[in-house]
């Protein structure tokens, strides 16, 4: 859409001239075009030409009207060439107008377009049908074969030619769930948490994160250095991790990811402001179609703020700051001595007052489209975002200011990533008659709009 978007604007720009208007007499005597074609062919890199010693590239353009004009590249031009494909629109604006070589020689009033000085190009690249490879995840076959640039064997290459191939496990490079193999790297998967639990036995500081794709599900192990730092993430976020190796215990595969290796990256995309701020990297979905919705996805809605539960009103609650969990508070001075602990990092926080734990909001909130309505929780940034305001200055308003704060939001509108968290994450406390429903939907980011 985009693209089509670009190809009516560069229309608009070089409506203006067609090829048939185009005049040698004209150019020489001040005139400038500007003109909008297809390319319909690109020429092979002439090097031995009779009149000149410089490369040379002939690029095909037709017009609107069917009209037929070259587009000569010269010299240091001719790498040009390789942005261009057949079928692409090209917007030439002041091109210089060159009468050809040939028609000097044969007495003909012809001419082509040539890359001057003044010269601007625009080119709208067509868009072809996706092509789809199919690129062995198993041990590297083409054992000897050179790989360029990469000096260690990579999974994710691609032939090149008979000289070797392209090493692409650099690139962001999704492998599905059920193509993973024993004994294979740089794996990088995407897909969305289904459960998460700290590996009490393990040496060191290891969770366990099970990941589901459309294709199949796989527990990944994630050894970090010191604690967990990867912020809060919950059931239902979509995740994608590289660098990944994969093992197989017991017969059961499962991959393995480590904080400290360079090549090993862990980005939530459920929390990710970028998503809801730029609109290219979403689409937006109504709350309905969210509620059908099976497979992993980042869902992104266009809602407005129905009422923010008044039988609960606002909670805030502490939270372990590096993981952005709740603290069960009760149970902490129950089991642990009074001490604050965290449940899902399996530590306790030392001070109530101290820089471990952190006041969050806990929020359950009714939100609306124009077809339906979601009941929802949310937490941490995005319930700040969606109240305006931080739980510590939240805390010291007056009570009655506290009571009547939810009823001022109503009805403003804001984009919401919306995560299918699943029955297991509001913890003890709390409940409420919506609460198998409120359960599934978290908010994972708000964005006011
Ligand atoms: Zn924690």
């Amino acid at each position: 859409e985009d693209a089509d978007d670009d190809q009516i604007l560069i229309g608009t720009l070089f409506y203006s001239d067609t090829f048939s208007s185009v005049s040698l007499d004209a150019f020489n005597s001040g005139t400038s075009y500007s003109l909008y074609a297809r390319i319909e062919s690109i020429g092979p890199l002439e090097s031995e030409l009779k009149f000149s010693t410089a490369h040379r590239r002939q690029i095909a353009l037709v017009d609107c009207d069917g009209v037929r004009l070259k587009f000569i590249l010269w010299g240091e031009q001719v790498i040009l060439a390789n942005l261009m494909s057949v079928g692409s629109t090209l917007g030439l604006e002041r091109p210089y107008i060159s009468s050809l070589d040939v028609s000097a020689i044969e007495g003909k009033d012809e001419f082509c377009l040539e890359y001057g000085s003044a010269t601007h190009l625009y080119l709208v690249p067509s868009i072809l049908q996706e092509e789809r490879v199919c690129v062995s995840l198993t041990q590297n076959q083409c054992q000897g074969s050179k790989l360029l640039g990469s000096v260690g064997v990579s999974q994710v290459t691609l032939p090149r030619d008979a000289e070797g191939s392209i090493d692409f496990s650099n690139y962001p490079f999704r492998t599905n769930i059920t193509d993973i193999r024993d004994k294979t790297t740089g794996i990088s998967l995407y897909g969305v948490v289904t459960d998460i639990l700290s590996d009490p036995n393990a040496s060191g500081v290891v969770f366990s994160l099970k990941v589901e794709d459309a294709t199949g599900a796989i527990w990944a192990k994630l050894q970090f250095t010191s604690n967990w730092s990867l912020g809060r993430l919950g059931h239902g976020h979509v995740v994608y991790v590289s660098g990944l190796s994969c093992k197989s215990t017991n017969d059961c595969l499962e991959v393995l990811w480590y904080e400290k290796d360079e090549k090993a990256t862990f980005i939530n995309l459920s929390c990710l402001p970028a998503f809801l701020a730029s609109s290219c990297l979403h689409r937006i979905s109504t709350l309905s179609q969210i509620s059908k919705q099976r497979k992993p996805a980042i869902n992104i809605c266009r809602v407005k703020l129905r009422e923010i539960d008044q039988s609960q009103n606002i909670y805030t609650r502490l939270s372990h700051r590096v993981c952005g969990q709740f603290i069960d508070e009760e149970s902490s001075s129950s089991s642990h001595g009074g001490n604050l602990h965290c449940s899902f990092c399996r530590v306790s926080c030392n001070s109530r007052e101290g820089s471990e734990v952190v006041r969050c909001f806990h929020i359950m909130i009714t939100l609306a489209d124009e077809e339906t309505k979601l009941y929802a929780w949310c937490t941490g940034q995005s319930a700040s975002a969606i109240l305006h305001i931080s739980p510590d200055e939240f805390c010291e308003l007056p009570e009655d200011d506290r009571l009547i704060y939810p009823s001022s939001l109503e009805n403003e509108w804001f984009l919401m990533t919306l995560a299918n968290s699943g029955s297991r994450n509001l913890g003890s406390g709390h409940r409420s008659s919506h609460e198998t429903e409120a359960t599934c939907w978290e908010i994972t980011r708000a964005l006011k709009i």
